[in-house]
């Protein structure tokens, strides 16, 4: 317990840290590309000027772009949650995935049609799905099947393994048919900064911002992974409202549970 309590404060330490070198990068960033969009506008000699002023432009919105991820981990970005209507959200991704994954990876999708709107912000909801389908096309250099799915879950009583408190989820599952994780590797999956790919492939934030995502709007994340079967994440973000469909159980909290 006394190891489990240090590394929370160093997780803590971490966190703040990332935040606030994300929190000043952004603002040195903006004034840079204030800067360059103006020497863009009024240079004399707009030739070799521009041509460079676009090459800083573009690398200030790379960095952009890594701060945005800094700050989702670090918890410092409000959190705009609002219902969410799961299978239209994952109709969206899966037309957004067949375009961008790779030919051999088919995108299936699998929701049951009581699932209740989840609340979340669904922005970085978004952000941490595309994470989870990249994570799954990594893991299948062969291809395969990546496949999300949505349910309702209720959590009865405390001591969830997650950590979750009693009350009604959607638990949405992204799970692929790729290499697994050995047991070391899922020990350490969601630590900020642990990555098994190549420099300049993994930051090592995509497992750790889906878990603080998940933490922050209230609920939570699980991996199981089998070595050579695949890897399933789920996350458990709490329900908006009852389902509206007729057929569907008006309280969940009466489904079985799971552990
Ligand atoms: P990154 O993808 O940048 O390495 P992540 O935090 O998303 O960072 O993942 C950390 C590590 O967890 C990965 O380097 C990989 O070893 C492992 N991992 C994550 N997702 C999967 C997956 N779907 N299948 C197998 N291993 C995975």
């Amino acid at each position: 317990a006394q190891t489990r309590a240090a590394q929370a404060e160093r997780m803590e330490a971490l966190g703040q840290l990332a935040g606030g070198i994300a929190h000043d990068f952004n603002n040195v960033l903006q004034a840079v590309t204030g800067g360059i969009a103006a020497m863009e506008r009024r240079a004399p000699d707009p030739g070799q000027v521009k041509q460079f002023a676009r090459m800083i432009r573009e690398a200030a919105a790379r960095g952009a772009s890594v701060t945005r991820r800094l700050l989702v981990f670090a918890r410092r970005s409000d959190l705009r949650t609002e219902p969410v209507e799961v299978a239209t959200l994952l109709e969206g991704m899966q037309q957004m995935l067949r375009h961008t994954l790779d030919g051999s990876i088919e995108v299936r999708v699998d929701t049951d049609p009581c699932v209740p709107k989840l609340l979340a912000d669904r922005h970085q909801l978004e952000t941490v799905l595309v994470n989870l389908a990249t994570n799954a096309r990594d893991a299948m250099p062969e291809g395969g099947t990546v496949t999300f799915r949505a349910r309702a879950e209720a959590v009865l009583a405390p001591g969830h393994e997650i950590g979750l408190r009693p009350g009604r989820y959607v638990a949405l599952a992204v799970a692929d048919t790729g290499t697994g994780m050995d047991a070391e590797t899922l020990a350490r999956a969601t630590e900020p900064f642990f990555t098994t790919k190549d420099t300049g492939k993994g930051t090592g934030l995509g497992l750790a911002t889906a878990r603080g995502f998940a933490e922050q709007s209230r609920g939570g994340l699980h991996i199981d992974s089998t070595p050579g079967r695949g890897t399933t994440v789920t996350l458990y973000l709490p329900t908006a409202e009852a389902p509206s469909h007729s057929d569907c159980p008006q309280d969940v909290s009466q489904a079985p549970t799971t552990p």
